[in-house]
């Protein structure tokens, strides 16, 4: 299908200037001004099989022209999701923010390398500014921290952080000869808690449960319980993972009382607050967080709810030096000590990256755009849209919620069809549901007018898991969620 004639490489700056333009008007017309339509489907659903009948992904070629080539873009875009559409509803990230798809442009064409100033000045200026703003929200004092590739990857820096903070001397000896070291995290947290502690070397068997009450929050008892018990068995408790907004249910756990344990016992506690540390931006909601800054360390996506382009993601910790203890390394050819500025600005130096995309600049231009009351009325409004639709589903008798006061912009709720309707909760009720839901989905996914994902947690059956987030939603969108489910789950 393509004309294999003659490389790319042989054509013009005119040509190639051409090309990029090109493409930089579609982005802004399939993407950026085709997402502000709600007409526009969200997904045009393919198969991998269907996308090798309509794409030709095969690399055997001699070059390709001009033509074939913004072809082949214009199905990038006619097959990719619009995760910034405003009815997009299936993980926690999306919204297509301006400043930030602006701000992720300029970083994708200076492709700056952030381990150094040398390289990345404005860069690195940008991240320092940007994590001092964050640190004031945590209420770190004396703090210091670093954007990571996601929450998954903020959380393993912390886990290893705890260590080096507990036995100082395995940065170089390793961790022979120690104790069994245990971590522990709430039955709803990430699972990147169980990750890390395999990535680790400590196992998924030393994560231990901290079983949670009926709103998904960590039961503080249960955990000293299980502490008490580590240490008897002469275990050394290292590292709590405490979650500010919960993936699933959007619970936050009791952190005054867990970081009162963590003193006691001597634990490195941290706070996964990828999702949930957004509430810090508002006055009306911040209490959701009461007690992150007694912890050690905390995990913040700012590509979740503050709607930064993917990725952008922070760890902040308690502790200046605390980055420099555990990573720096002596590497003569990259961080010199005899540069003409103040080395401290390569960050790179005490980090595991060495290469490292250039994340703070985008949520910078963000911060300069709309300041601090932008991110507040971001988070004010995602929390109004999940709180009225709480009350649509509390009204309408075909729905119900899985847990009766959602604390965040989580929305877990189940639809229950005509076919169900006043039968007995029991076992097969249960699987019945399990089935319809995804089907629903499906047939949305089909349709492409809405995405919204489904989970069963626990022992808590399959459910839609509503997360809303992207402030251009409005209360209509909530509604047209009801109907649309309703439309697509009233047969079966
Ligand atoms: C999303 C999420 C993570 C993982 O963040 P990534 O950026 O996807 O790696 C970790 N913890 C919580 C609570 C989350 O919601």
């Amino acid at each position: 299908m393509s004309s294999k004639q003659g490389a790319p490489s042989l054509a013009s700056a005119d040509e190639q200037d051409k090309f990029i333009t090109d493409v930089f008007e579609m982005c802004m017309k399939r993407v950026v001004q085709g997402t502000r339509d709600r007409n526009t489907p969200v997904v045009n659903f393919k198969t991998p099989e269907e996308l090798k009948e309509l794409v030709d992904f095969d690399l055997t070629t001699d070059g390709n022209h001009r033509e074939d080539l913004l072809s082949l873009c214009e199905k990038v875009f006619d097959y990719s999701v619009l995760t910034g559409h405003p009815r997009f509803f299936n993980q926690q990230y999306g919204g297509l923010d301006s400043y930030g798809v602006a701000g992720s442009f300029i970083t994708d064409v200076i492709n700056a390398n952030g381990h150094t100033f040398e390289i990345a000045p404005m860069f690195l200026m940008t991240e320092v500014a940007v994590l001092e703003h964050m640190l004031k929200f945590v209420g770190y004092t004396n703090g210091e921290g670093t954007f990571c590739p996601g929450g998954s990857y903020s959380n393993f820096l912390s886990m290893n952080m705890a260590r080096l903070w507990k036995f100082p001397e395995t940065k170089s000896t390793g961790i022979y000869g120690l104790p069994k070291l245990v971590s522990f995290c709430s039955e709803q947290a990430h699972y990147s808690a169980k990750k890390n502690s395999t990535f680790l070397g400590y196992g998924t068997d030393n994560c231990w449960v901290v079983k949670c009450d009926d709103r998904g929050k960590m039961i503080p008892e249960e955990f000293e319980k299980l502490v008490l018990k580590c240490k008897d068995e002469g275990s050394v408790p290292l590292f709590v993972t405490a979650t500010a907004g919960t993936t699933v249910l959007g619970s936050f756990d009791p952190f005054n009382e867990i970081a009162a344990i963590c003193s006691k016992h001597k634990i490195w506690m941290h706070v996964d607050a990828a999702w949930g540390g957004s509430a810090l931006l508002s006055k009306k909601y911040k209490h959701l967080c009461d007690g992150v800054h007694k912890a050690d360390s905390l995990a913040w996506n700012a590509h979740k709810m503050m709607q930064a382009p993917l990725q952008c993601s922070v760890v902040l910790f308690k502790e200046k030096g605390s980055l420099e203890r555990a990573h720096s390394l002596n590497v003569p050819y990259l961080f010199q000590s005899d540069k003409p500025y103040d080395v401290k600005y390569d960050l790179g130096r005490n980090l595991l990256q060495c290469s490292r995309k250039c994340d703070a600049l985008k949520l910078w231009l963000m911060w300069k755009a709309k300041g601090d009351a932008g991110f507040e009325r971001q988070v004010d409004q995602a929390m109004a849209n999940a709180q009225y639709l709480t009350e649509q589903i509390r009204k309408r008798p075909e729905f119900e919620l899985v847990i009766p006061h959602p604390e965040y912009t989580n929305v877990p709720f189940w639809y229950i069809p005509p076919s169900l309707k006043g039968k007995e909760k029991n076992e097969d009720y249960f699987k019945q549901l399990a089935s319809i839901i995804p089907t629903i989905k499906t047939r949305m996914q089909k349709s492409g007018t809405l995405l919204v994902g489904y989970t069963p947690v626990g022992k808590i059956p399959t459910f839609f898991r509503m997360t809303v987030m992207n402030d251009k939603a409005n209360f209509s969108d909530m509604d047209f969620v009801l109907d649309e489910i309703v439309k697509n789950g009233k047969d079966l």
